[in-house]
């Protein structure tokens, strides 16, 4: 394929992300807007919208596009080019490579968030040399990503390595936002903490220690959020310290089954709640994961990449194309 440039697309829940980059994953310029989800094409028309300014903003010409990358959270149908009743986004189809190559003339590659960050590792970040790595993101849900024996695992749909679905406790207090009981997510997820934090308080019945936790009010739990728990434990409160510490033991529990399933000498992570508070996320793991696990431990690092990791892979995937 001819053409200086590649565009990386990331379509979150809240942000688009678009870069441009030369072909040597030099990026040139990059935009974050808020997205707008009104209706079906309207995510394709914004893209288009960014990658045109990006054009102008940088003198460069736009007919020497060579392709485009778009990463997003799944289900999506690669071969058909669109996300299909997709987790982060409230639309049915978002239509993609065929708004996006009628409009540029290119070629449009979709993958999936997960696969995207483990590539933008192996490339532009920590990964750099590895053959054997995974990504796990602890945001909002938690995914992943693997690279295993130096090949991507995409799986039948795209969706290998959902590890946020990985069921870590039969007992299954806790109700996914997929709807199965115990998976990680439900417990470990940014969205999920506050009802592991209800269902301990629930659950306790005569606590002597002072904690601000127990103060809390009616109206005060339903709007507490995991930032408050890690806040909480920041500021040496003890039963916030011991729920912090119970989230790092799930937390090694997954980190135990990805090891055991890939392998990997280099687990990066990154999320909101990995990269705002890497000490009381990534510690307990580090401490703990050897009780689940036969394998040998990985490195457990936090990204470099930080919350444009997921852009990153977005271009290495349109630098393959
Ligand atoms: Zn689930």
């Amino acid at each position: 394929m001819n053409g200086e440039y590649v565009i990386g697309v990331d379509i979150g829940a809240t942000w688009l992300r678009v870069g441009l980059s030369d072909v040597s994953g030099n990026i040139l310029r990059k935009e974050k807007r808020e997205i707008r989800t009104n209706h079906s094409y309207e995510v394709s028309e914004q893209i288009i919208e960014i990658v045109d300014y990006l054009f102008e903003e940088t003198g460069l010409e736009i007919a020497d596009l060579r392709g485009i990358g778009v990463a997003s959270a799944g289900p999506m149908n690669v071969n058909k080019g669109e996300l299909v009743n997709p987790t982060n986004i409230p639309l049915e189809v978002v239509p993609l490579s065929e708004p996006l190559g009628q409009r540029f003339g290119v070629d449009v590659e979709l993958i999936n968030d997960g696969a995207s960050a483990v590539l933008a590792e192996q490339k532009f970040g920590e990964g750099q040399g590895y053959d054997n790595l995974v990504y796990i993101t602890i945001s909002t849900g938690i995914g992943g990503g693997a690279i295993v024996d130096g090949n991507l695992l995409y799986g039948k749909n795209g969706n290998a390595a959902e590890v946020g679905h990985f069921t870590i406790d039969q007992a299954g207090e806790l109700t996914c936002g997929c709807g199965r009981p115990g998976h990680w997510e439900a417990y470990c997820s940014g969205s999920n903490i506050p009802g592991f934090v209800r269902m301990h308080l629930v659950a306790l019945t005569a606590y002597e220690g002072d904690s601000q936790l127990v103060k809390l009010n009616g109206e005060e739990l339903e709007e507490f959020e995991a930032k408050d728990l890690f806040d909480l434990a920041r500021a040496g409160d003890e039963l916030a310290e011991e729920l912090v510490d119970e989230l790092g033991r799930l937390n090694a529990i997954g980190f135990a089954a990805v090891t055991e399933a890939y392998d990997p000498a280099l687990i990066t992570v990154g999320g909101a709640v990995a990269l705002h508070n890497p000490g009381m996320v990534l510690d307990p793991i580090r401490a703990k994961i050897h009780h689940y696990t036969q394998n040998e431990i990985p490195l457990i690092k936090i990204t470099q990449l930080e919350e444009e990791v997921v852009l990153y892979g977005a271009i290495a995937r349109a630098l393959a194309i």
